[in-house]
């Protein structure tokens, strides 16, 4: 064995050390590598390239629904930050400041943005006079840097991390809370469609919401450890922050009213729960919607079929390019096709084609899923469409998989003993009647470190049980206990 096989394998085990597994993953598929600095890491291309899939989905459905790309400065002025009083002590313990320009002391630090409601609000505010220049609808790909001390873990857990934030002013509450509405279904559907990854829509529980935010939705994934990662989350930011930013409009009427903003974003954390949710002890398993090749041809030759397996498998190739399909066709001669495979598989490409002498005779190509090995003979005509076929099942692959670890991930508990024992012992989710007081939360989280993820969405829902499981005292809602990420 070579050492370059030595490499290739991942050692660490799923369901023994995921956290080790899961940093495995990512640097030997090649997707990140930690930065010289604690919290940061540098985004490799094959990595970068998840991300712009992700980017190209979700601005796409972003533009059809009114929003526009814009660019605020990384930098916000101290004064700025300090109108929103929530924002300040919200964010104030991981603000990175910049407090020199070239050697000289700044009159006002400026914060690196942790988040960009204090610089884009004041704009909004320049930029709308009347109800006509409502809604405004902007978002922002960008990175943003909170200070947080923690240990790294790459896509899930960095100081510095890509995101886009979207930020919007409208005329009502109605109209705003529709907007929150449609940048969470969003999120559900880039995560259900794109990620292969079914996710529950909530609200934060009041103490846990975005600082100076009326509501915070959330989409939820469990990962198969156990533990709930927060997909993305929306706001619905009530008039808060158009007061702070002197946001108001026109009516019809001519009266100044104020307007109703929210804002919502999307992290690199979703690739996290990529890599987490699918990936396996082969390495990184990606789906076809999101891989940067969909596709592998490995020819498998003798000296003396080379050309003519090659050419073969060349001229595959070659159609699906021309279908537009990821591909790419691995004709180095110095590795044997073993290690392509394992090279491949590690790397996360959905699909593989395996092309040999029989498969040339026959007019023919086998065909490999990545995530489960199953392997079916094609005819090579309409390989091109038919290959469409084969990353649907592969999605489905993914999709059920990780819906049934939900699905079988989501039980009842009555007393604090039983929200303990369950978590302790299963981890996933536990629904369970809460009264609303976060000091029911903190007993469950100063023992077990698991908290309340979210909340139904709909305040109007009837809780669960008649009696917080925890104090006794009348619930008022159902709360899904769970550790997170
Ligand atoms: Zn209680």
């Amino acid at each position: 064995m070579s050492n370059d096989d030595q490499e290739l394998g991942i050692t660490e085990s799923k369901s023994y050390s995921p956290g080790d597994w899961y940093a495995e993953v990512v640097l030997k598929a090649g997707l990140a590598d930690y930065a010289p600095m604690g919290g940061f890491i540098v985004t490799r291309p094959r990595g970068y390239a998840l991300w712009e899939g992700l980017q190209d989905h979700l601005d796409g459905w972003f533009k059809e629904t009114g929003a526009q790309n814009a660019y605020f400065p990384a930098l916000i002025p101290e004064s700025y930050l300090e109108r929103e009083s929530d924002i300040v002590e919200g964010f104030d313990p991981e603000v990175a400041w910049v407090t020199h320009g070239g050697h000289d002391e700044l009159d006002e630090r400026l914060a690196f943005r942790p988040t960009s409601e204090s610089i884009i609000t004041p704009f909004m505010s320049q930029w709308v006079r009347s109800h006509r220049d409502l809604p405004l609808r902007l978002n922002q790909w960008c990175s943003v840097i909170r200070w947080e001390a923690t240990d790294t873990k790459p896509f899930f857990r960095t100081k510095e991390f890509l995101w886009q934030e979207g930020h919007t002013a409208h005329e009502t509450e109605e109209e705003a809370w529709d907007e929150t509405m449609t940048r969470l279904e969003q999120y559900q559907r880039v995560f259900e469609e794109v990620l292969a990854i079914p996710v529950m829509p909530g609200r934060k529980p009041e103490h846990d919401k975005f600082p100076g935010a009326d509501t915070t939705t959330t989409v939820e994934a469990l990962m198969p450890d156990g533990k709930s990662v927060q997909g993305a989350t929306s706001h619905y930011l009530g008039q808060g922050f158009a007061e702070a930013y002197d946001l108001y409009f026109t009516d019809e009427n001519e009266d100044e009213r104020v307007a109703h903003t929210t804002s919502w974003g999307l992290s690199w954390r979703a690739l996290g729960a990529l890599i987490m949710t699918h990936s396996d002890e082969q390495g990184f398993v990606c789906p076809p919607t999101l891989a940067p090749e969909q596709v592998v041809i490995v020819p498998i030759w003798q000296e003396e079929n080379r050309e003519e397996v090659l050419s073969y498998a060349e001229g595959i190739a070659e159609d699906l390019e021309e279908a537009g399909v990821r591909v790419e066709l691995d004709d180095r001669d110095e590795r044997n096709p073993g290690f392509k495979f394992n090279e491949w598989e590690l790397k996360g490409v959905p699909v593989r084609f395996e092309i040999g002498p029989h498969e040339v005779e026959d007019d023919e190509i086998t065909v490999v899923h990545r995530p489960d090995g199953e392997n079916v003979v094609e005819d090579r005509a309409d390989i091109a469409e038919t290959v469409e076929d084969h990353f649907d099942a592969v999605f489905d692959k993914m999709y059920e998989a990780a819906e049934e670890n939900l699905e079988d991930n989501i039980r009842e508990a009555d007393s604090r003993a039983d929200i303990l024992g369950t978590i302790g012992q299963h981890g996933g989710y536990v629904k369970t009647a809460w009264c609303g007081d976060e000091d029911c939360e903190a007993e469950i989280k100063d023992q077990i470190s698991a908290e309340i993820v979210m909340v139904p969405l709909d305040r109007d829902e009837e809780p669960c049980g008649d009696e917080c499981s925890i104090c006794g005292d009348e619930a008022e809602e159902t709360a899904y206990f769970a550790k997170s990420y």
